[in-house]
């Protein structure tokens, strides 16, 4: 429980739980992780369904933390968001993933770099500023870079995000719908906003059982003919075998993205994923 202390100070009785004491412990480590720099993008290829050509790369973070070693979002994304520090580690992320598409050719070969954006950043007034000054300093094409947002951000207030979607897009960058078909889509408001790709989600791509399997098909065909009516590009996530990829390209999605085709990899072993630059 939380008392008064002396001067007005709140201060924390044993009495509070373990969770409550290890999220606080989090935070703290959080910030100072923060200041030592101690996050680190993996990127994953984003491939052509029928070239197999790389067309991007989708930046993810991870923790390199000094004790636990290397830590996944999972362990510590909702922290971050949950306390605000989402703001200074997205823009962190934002402007080493266009720096790092930039120093790999990303304007001259034509790849894209997709950034993962959460609910506070997308809510945030500084969101149009921090996209601006990520490419201005790296020297990033705006074409170049995709804005990842998840289906419920984009939905809880539609209206403000259909703004603040146009004013993003106005800069140059593209709009992905993400987890698409996890949320509660409206289709109707889905026409009214600017999104360039809608990337399925994983569990319609991976089916434990073979009864899930046959309406999953139907769904993603839905979703194909869908988003190409309203003139979007179809990533599908999560592919990790050889018959998914053969059915969605049957389907007819545009880009792949899973472990058949590529882990994240750190910096040094995706660059390996580029092309050789033309002599
Ligand atoms: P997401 O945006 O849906 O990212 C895809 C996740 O699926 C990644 O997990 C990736 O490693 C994993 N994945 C990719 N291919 C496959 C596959 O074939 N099979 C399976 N089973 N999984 C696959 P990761 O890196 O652990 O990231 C988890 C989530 O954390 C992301 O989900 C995203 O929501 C969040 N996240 C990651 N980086 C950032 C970031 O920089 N900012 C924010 N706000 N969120 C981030
Ligand atoms: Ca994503
Ligand atoms: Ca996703
Ligand atoms: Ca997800």
């Amino acid at each position: 429980a939380k008392h008064e202390g002396k001067n007005g100070v709140r201060t924390f009785q044993p009495a509070m739980g373990d969770e409550t004491t290890e999220r606080v412990d989090l935070e703290r480590d959080l910030r100072e992780a923060l200041v030592r720099e101690e996050f680190v993008l993996h990127y994953q290829g984003q491939f052509d369904v029928r070239s197999q050509a790389l067309v991007g790369f989708e930046a993810l973070v991870r923790w390199q933390h000094p004790t636990q070693g290397l830590l996944p979002p999972g362990k510590f994304i909702h922290v971050a968001e949950d306390s605000e520090l989402i703001l200074p580690l997205g823009d962190w992320v934002l402007r080493q993933a266009c720096r790092q598409a930039a120093a790999w050719g990303a304007n001259e070969r034509g790849f894209t770099i997709s950034v993962n954006v959460s609910a506070l950043q997308f809510e945030h007034a500084n969101l149009l500023q921090s996209v601006e000054q990520a490419l201005a300093s790296s020297g990033l094409n705006p074409r170049r870079l995709i804005l990842e947002l998840t289906e419920s951000v984009v939905l809880r207030h539609p209206e403000a995000a259909a703004g603040h979607l146009t004013r993003l897009r106005d800069l140059g960058v593209r709009i992905a719908l993400d987890d698409f078909g996890t949320g509660h889509s409206s289709l109707s408001l889905l026409r009214q906003m600017p999104i360039d790709v809608l990337k399925i989600d994983r569990s319609f791509i991976q089916d434990s059982h073979p009864w899930e399997a046959a309406s999953s098909r139907v769904l993603i065909g839905v979703m194909v003919t869908l988003a190409h009516g309203l003139k979007m590009k179809v990533t599908a996530e999560g592919v990790e075998t050889a018959e998914q990829h053969a059915l969605l390209r049957e389907l007819g999605c545009d880009v792949l993205q899973g472990f058949l085709l590529s882990r994240p990899l750190a910096a040094s072993q995706a660059e390996a994923l580029l092309s050789p630059p033309a002599a």
